[in-house]
């Protein structure tokens, strides 16, 4: 009989992340504190990050331990399974070996929690009583909401309005984790109202959120702020994905000739893909593909600049692919998380050509993901359709060529319904944002002075 599920032993689990910064050549550039253009210190993060977590955003050590109380929650879900998706290579009538890494058994159904377990036990550990965060789709702020629970710290989510409004589940699954969720912009903070002022039915965006999160943090003594993707540390965190998936083909005897994710943020990406950038930097054969949506095409259209991490110009710069800190996504667009900047890291990896990017539209892709759930069961998360998707191009292109994909299911799609309805109504059409739309967006990045 055919392996399908491939379980990691208990004696085999990670106990340490890779830091994939240690290995990229010319390394990632600084974040800058905007008001002077120099390099960012921990001090100065301080109020918003603990320390145990700015060490890691700066760390250039290449193996990080995971502490054991992180490691002891982990076990709930991990190790996650590696699955061949036998039946999908069946109706493909493809030679291609296609495996995926299932990240939808977490607690709150995304690979998200993973992150989210260890900010909340370094916050826990400095005292931090109350956590604030933003979320998009919503899988950040149920997978935080979880966490903070675990440690008994509270937790306060903006929520996009979009979302917010079409995805009311997420906001019962936090409540019942004991969170408390606003819609984003909110009356609750100055830019919220600022907003809301000029453009009352916005649908809000992640930048926007941000801001409200970041203002409740400083403007409180008992609080800290957590983001769910684009960081440093949220990468390290996520490298526990490539570094099991890694032992599992190890397992079967098989190693990938393509490792694909789907790129919102850059954290699942880079948690998968990050674990082989050693093999690749040692003239291994084997390619790094990033996919995101072409009605937000950071990777693929955006500029590579310092930009600000959110609207209102609270954050530090980053230097990233950008679509600009006040891109507002269109509402066409069904799935998932829409943020203007990409992760440093993955940043990084674009420009040393350790990894490509594609993007894709989203008709295809809830086609994907449909093919998907008929074959292999899951109904993937619209993100991780962005995945499916690029895997069945790869699988098909050549399709009596033997090769291994490894693919990365970042969550599954069970408080998406939704959006499937709407793909099955026909309702959902395909839309890449207008290059006029980049160009305008782009052209007021800010400018460093040195
Ligand atoms: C948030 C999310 C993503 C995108 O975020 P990344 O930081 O790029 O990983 C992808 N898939 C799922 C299921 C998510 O919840």
């Amino acid at each position: 009989m055919r392996q399908k599920h491939i379980d990691l032993p208990a004696d085999q689990q990670i106990t340490q992340w890779y830091n994939v910064i240690a290995d990229i050549p010319n390394g990632v550039e600084p974040p800058l504190d905007p008001a002077t253009g120099q390099p960012i210190g921990p001090d100065k993060m301080g109020a918003i990050f603990p320390m145990g977590l700015l060490e890691q955003e700066m760390s250039t050590e290449r193996w990080i331990g995971i502490p054991e109380e992180i490691l002891d929650i982990w076990q709930i879900w991990r190790p996650a399974p590696l699955i061949r998706a036998t039946f999908l290579e069946e109706a493909l009538k493809t030679k291609a070996k296609i495996y995926y890494k299932y990240e939808g058994v977490s607690p709150s159904g995304s690979h998200k929690t993973n992150s989210a377990v260890a900010q909340a036990y370094y916050n826990k550990q400095e005292g931090v009583k109350r956590l604030a965060t933003e979320t998009g789709a919503g899988q950040w702020g149920c997978a935080l909401s979880f966490a903070a629970q675990k440690f008994g710290i509270d937790c306060k989510v903006y929520m996009v309005r979009v979302s917010y409004d079409q995805k009311p589940y997420r906001k019962v699954m936090m409540n019942t984790y004991g969170a408390e969720i606003v819609a984003s912009p909110s009356p609750d903070t100055p830019t919220g109202r600022e907003i809301l002022a000029s453009d009352p039915d916005t649908p809000g965006s992640l930048g926007i959120a941000i801001s409200e999160a970041l203002e409740d943090t400083v403007s409180r003594e008992d609080t800290k702020y957590a983001l769910g993707s684009v960081l440093n540390h949220v990468c390290l965190h996520q490298s526990v994905i490539g570094l099991e998936a890694k032992k599992q083909l190890e397992m079967v005897g098989d190693y990938p000739d393509v490792v694909i994710g789907f790129c919102g943020g850059g954290s699942n990406f880079a948690g998968l893909a990050a674990p082989f950038v050693p093999d690749k930097l040692a003239g291994r054969q084997i390619r790094l593909l990033g996919v995101e949506p072409t009605s937000c095409p950071t990777l693929t259209k955006g500029r590579f600049a310092y930009d600000f991490g959110d609207v209102s110009q609270r954050t530090p710069l980053l230097y990233m692919y950008t679509l600009g800190h006040n891109f507002i996504p269109s509402g066409i667009h069904a799935g998932g998380l829409r943020y203007h900047g990409m992760a440093p890291v993955i940043s990084a990896l674009m420009r040393e050509n350790l990894m490509e990017a594609i993007a894709l539209q989203q008709l295809e892709c809830f086609e994907a993901g449909a093919l998907f759930a008929r074959t292999e069961g899951i109904i993937p998360a619209p993100e991780s359709s962005h995945a499916i998707r690029a895997a069945i191009i790869e699988a098909t292109r050549e399709p009596d060529k033997p090769q291994t994909i490894l693919f990365n299911l970042s969550g599954h799609g069970l408080l998406d319904l939704s959006s499937y309805e709407k793909y099955f109504a026909g309702q959902l059409v395909n839309y890449a944002l207008p290059d006029e739309a980049i160009i305008k967006a782009t052209c007021n990045l800010p400018v460093i002075n040195r």
